[in-house]
């Protein structure tokens, strides 16, 4: 069995990696799996930059085949915004419960829909090797938080063609439409190889 690290503690993220990959034969280590404390810097200006940060900065040090991915939201009427500052839109320490209600009051002034879009760039760096890939979908964001799945912006997000948010969506669903799934998905044949 392949041995490979995802680099993330983010342990909705390393869960839905994990399905995702399932039928590889991987063995995927987390971040938290190998100990590895050590707050890696985003410094990226872009998805795809942050992820190869995450990426090399793992493989530098173990040696061995690594997937990382960087991800957020982007809502239309704020010109992008959260983007790359997702998981710290309201302060570095920022919970998420502190993000959405950040994300809820910027959007007090405009009119509804909320067009916004999760999106997803996956890397993975064997050497010098890279490969990288964007998975993006697409929704609204809702006035109030509904369900308890997931993470994140989760319990604000309508995807396109359904009713429920992706909180409230069973996780098996989430994981056949999400901005991962369709990031990793484009992965999986040079990750097998
Ligand atoms: P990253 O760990 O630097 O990729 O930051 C990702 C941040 O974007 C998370 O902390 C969430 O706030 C947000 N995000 C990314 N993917 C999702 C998702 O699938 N659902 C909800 N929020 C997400």
């Amino acid at each position: 069995m392949k041995r490979i690290i995802f680099a993330s503690k983010n342990e909705g993220k390393v869960k839905e990696v994990r399905k995702i990959l399932s039928g590889l034969n991987l063995q995927i280590l987390s971040l938290n799996d190998i100990d590895y404390t050590v707050e890696i810097e985003e410094t990226g200006s872009t998805f795809e930059e942050n992820a190869k940060i995450k990426a090399e900065e793992i493989y530098k040090i173990y040696k061995m085949p690594v997937i990382a991915d960087d991800s957020g939201l982007s809502v239309e009427q704020l010109n992008g915004e959260p983007g790359v500052y997702s998981a710290r839109y309201a302060g570095g320490s920022a919970t998420d419960d502190e993000n959405n209600l950040k994300l809820l009051k910027n959007l007090e002034e405009f009119l509804q829909p909320h067009r916004a879009k999760f999106v997803c760039a996956a890397v993975y760096c064997f050497g010098t090797d890279f490969f990288t890939a964007i998975g993006e979908v697409y929704g609204e964001i809702i006035k109030a938080p509904r369900g308890t799945n997931g993470f994140g912006y989760d319990p604000l997000f309508v995807p396109s063609g359904h009713n429920q948010t992706m909180a409230e969506l069973d996780s098996q669903i989430k994981n056949r439409i999400s901005h991962r799934f369709k990031a990793f998905d484009q992965l999986k044949i040079c990750i097998s190889e």
